[in-house]
């Protein structure tokens, strides 16, 4: 995976807009070098080019997803201007002047002053003008070109926002005006909500990352790509809510357009957009799934029954909307039947939170306002590609209350493996789990062990003020279960929720 080596070694420059994702390499020693620009571009300016443009010609071919420019030159020291723009086939696609050494096009977004849209085969410039050049000098310049033939995951962000690995705490789901998100104009009117509101309202939360997930929509990307260099400790992530008369999933880390349109329940339909984002590297999870369907809210519970292992990596376990409705985190009609049913089924598949916003302005301290639940992540670092990766690791808890600092951490130890959330331990029949339990952040309460999706009594413990939680010894049958911790408060609330760990069969002896 060269996007864990690139997460390890944290190489700013690779994670370069769009261009990384297809075009870094990794040689057999693991290392990550350069991507490989599709084509570079050099020349001069002389004093012949003064207050002139030059338009440098490249034929791009059929097929591509994303073309970025990165553009540099020599002769500053002598007072050498040059600006830059780039030109389509058929028209002008923007102009940075002397404002940026790098931009971006693809179909959903680009960088500010240029236009997302199709990449047309054939004929392109890129156009230099040139304010300054003395007399007498020579100014070399080169334009590195570098295209994406594949849709794939995409950065809004140059490099991670943080290079530290630990724990992310972000909104995985809400919505902006490019659907039906809503919030107070100057004059008080209900408006669809523009996207700095949205991620404003986010950033005041003190959130490190959220997914606008508007429903079917992939125009809210452009503003999203904008913003990003606005909010740099706010990672903005590719999201959308595909959503469909039979259930709802977002879909995490990419921007190419999925078909969502299905009149039929099942896989069969589904798999046309579950197969697709899976390709490209996107990760699906299942919208509040215990919501009843009907004319209160159509097409929100989940009737694809018949998906196949793998199909989804998260469930979105808690839901804010859910959350506001009926004022608990383990409603029936919150997520936890779906989930258990999948981890019961031998999947491993992460359950996620996710405050459903539907309003910007609703206040901080309210079920739905952006951040209630929030879902947080132990990250490689705070990337989209360090999220992806995190959320399929596993080692994720939702806080529902949406708070800065509590803290659910689990571990289980046996036999010499360490297993954190997420990851598996493998054992023979007979051996003794012991856990390490890690809680932080609510002052007294009960922490249960769920195992195979049972609360069982003897694995309970009442905990007050800042002491040490200790759990009973689990011992091993030799057979596939899964084990996680969840924590109520003093008052019986539901308020963190943690991921399993999974113990297997021991793998077969080679002896
Ligand atoms: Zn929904
Ligand atoms: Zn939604």
């Amino acid at each position: 995976m060269w996007r864990r080596a690139l997460a390890r070694i944290a190489l700013p420059l690779l994670l370069v807009t769009g261009v990384a994702a297809t075009a870094a390499a990794q040689d057999k020693a693991g290392t990550v070098t350069a991507p490989t620009p599709f084509k570079t571009l050099r020349g001069t300016i002389t004093r012949a080019d003064f207050e002139q443009y030059r338009e440098i010609p490249f034929d791009l071919p059929p097929g591509v997803t994303r073309l970025t420019v990165r553009f540099s030159y020599g002769g500053k020291d002598q007072h050498t201007a040059i600006d830059i723009g780039l030109a389509d086939p058929q028209r002008l696609r923007g102009w940075s002047g002397g404002a940026r050494d790098h931009m971006t096009v693809s179909e959903t977004d680009a960088t500010p002053g240029y236009l997302p849209g199709p990449l047309p085969a054939g004929r392109w410039h890129l156009i230099l003008g040139v304010p300054n050049v003395r007399a007498g000098v020579s100014a070399p310049y080169e334009a590195q070109i570098f295209v994406e033939r594949a849709p794939g995951i995409t950065e809004f962000a140059d490099a991670p926002l943080d290079t530290h690995p630990g724990w992310y705490r972000g909104d995985l789901h809400m919505h902006s005006g490019n659907s039906d998100g809503k919030c107070k104009s100057q004059t008080g009117r209900k408006i669809g909500c523009p996207v700095y509101r949205t991620v404003e309202a986010a950033a005041t939360r003190g959130l490190d990352f959220i997914a606008l997930t508007d429903h079917n929509a992939t125009s809210q990307y452009d503003a999203e790509r904008a913003l990003q260099p606005a909010f740099d400790k706010l990672l903005l992530v590719p999201g959308r809510e595909i959503t469909t008369f039979f259930g709802h999933a977002n879909v995490f880390g990419i921007t190419s357009f999925l078909d969502w349109r299905m009149t039929k329940p099942g896989y069969a339909q589904a798999a046309k957009w579950m197969t697709a984002a899976e390709r490209e590297g996107g990760l699906v999870s299942i919208n509040h799934p215990g919501v009843p369907s009907g004319e209160q809210c159509m097409g929100c519970g989940w009737r694809v029954d018949d998906l196949p292992a793998g199909a989804v990596s998260a469930v979105e376990v808690v839901n804010g909307g859910t959350l506001a409705a009926t004022g608990r985190a383990d409603h029936p009609a919150q997520g936890f039947n779906l989930w258990n049913r999948l981890l019961n089924d031998g999947q491993h598949v992460t359950g996620i939170g996710g405050s459903d916003n539907h309003d910007a302005d609703i206040p901080a301290d309210q079920p739905g306002a952006i951040g209630t639940p929030t879902t947080v992540v132990y990250m490689p670092n705070l990337s989209v590609h360090g999220l992806l990766d995190g959320l399929r690791a596993g080692r994720v808890f939702i806080d529902v209350d949406g708070t800065r600092d509590r803290v659910l951490d689990l571990a289980a130890i046996a036999d010499g493996q360490h297993a954190d959330m997420g990851q598996t331990l493998h054992l023979p029949p007979g051996r003794t789990v012991r856990f390490a339990l890690m809680l932080k952040g609510v002052p007294s309460g009960l922490v249960q062990l769920v195992i195979d999706g049972k609360a069982e009594p003897a694995y309970r413990a009442a905990f007050v003020g800042g002491q040490p939680v200790a759990l009973p010894d689990w011992h091993s049958d030799g057979n596939r279960h899964w084990i996680r911790a969840e924590v109520r408060d003093g008052k019986g609330r539901l308020v963190l929720i943690g991921n399993p760990i999974y113990i297997a069969p021991a793998r077969a002896s080679h002896r």
